[in-house]
């Protein structure tokens, strides 16, 4: 937690227990979602990053038990055999899978789990939680700023960056055909404070506490509202 942590929303005790919620952030691999999950999550007091598992290898400066919990295939296979996840797919060639503990501790807890998952990952947990969790498919502006971004990163080889470009448009047809936001993240600090409204207002919603402002302000972004420029054309249909 940063010394800026703070609550979302000062709560009323007689307005009873805060409402947990899914945030669920998903995007084309080098949109900046990683970006705005700890940012959010750093900013808020009852936010939590859920650490996923994988199968992949750490890269750059990740950490084991921070970024994701790096696991042997045989050890994915058996914590599916468990009932371990509450949701799991295969990504990129490998696998990756939320923990059904996370998912369950900050519903219990009222708080707010932030996802890092894809598209896949996303329509499991609508279906499982389909009150609790708010899907906010996250863009870049265009095609280019996401290669360039990619590219900045300097984290992947060349082609598993052309991999990536690749599979951005099956990633982005299923995010705008399914997703309830979809988030323009142009600049880091606008995107961040978007993310806040759409957080506020479903929270809002979901607890009964009426927030016309935020309601308003985040209905901008609802899919199929939000102007989401090049993409559509880019879109396959
Ligand atoms: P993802 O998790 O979607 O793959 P990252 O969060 O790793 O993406 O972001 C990819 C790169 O783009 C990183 O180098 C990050 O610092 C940068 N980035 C993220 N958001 C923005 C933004 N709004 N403007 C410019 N660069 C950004
Ligand atoms: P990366 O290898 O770049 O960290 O992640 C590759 C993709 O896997 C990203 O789209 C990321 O959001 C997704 N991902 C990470 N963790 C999970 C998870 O637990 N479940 C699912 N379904 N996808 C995940």
């Amino acid at each position: 937690m940063s010394s800026e942590a703070r609550p979302l929303r000062q709560l009323d005790p007689a307005e009873g227990p805060a409402p947990g919620l899914l945030l669920v952030l998903s995007a084309p691999s080098g949109a900046g979602k990683t970006t705005l999950a700890h940012r959010f999550q750093a900013a808020h007091a009852e936010a939590v990053f859920s650490v996923s598992v994988t199968t992949r290898a750490p890269r750059g400066a990740e950490q084991d038990g921070v970024d994701y919990h790096f696991v042997t295939p045989e050890r994915f296979a058996a914590l599916v055999a468990e009932g371990a996840f509450a949701e799991w797919a295969e990504v990129h060639g490998r696998r990756y899978g939320t923990l059904r503990a996370t998912v369950e501790e900050t519903l219990q807890a009222g708080g707010i789990a932030v996802f890092d998952i894809d598209v896949q990952g996303g329509a499991q947990l609508q279906a499982a939680y389909p009150a609790q969790a708010l899907t906010v498919f996250i863009l870049p502006p265009d095609e280019a700023e996401l290669a360039r971004r990619l590219r900045g990163r300097s984290t992947e080889s060349e082609a598993a960056i052309e991999a990536r470009l690749a599979a951005a448009r099956t990633e982005v047809a299923r995010g705008l055909a399914s997703y309830e936001y979809v988030l323009l993240n142009d600049e880091i600090e606008e995107a961040l404070a978007r993310l806040e409204l759409i957080v506020r207002a479903a929270r809002a919603r979901l607890a009964g506490w009426p927030d016309p402002h935020a309601e308003s302000a985040a209905a901008q972004w609802r899919r199929g509202i939000a102007a989401i420029g090049s993409w559509r054309s880019a879109t396959p249909t």
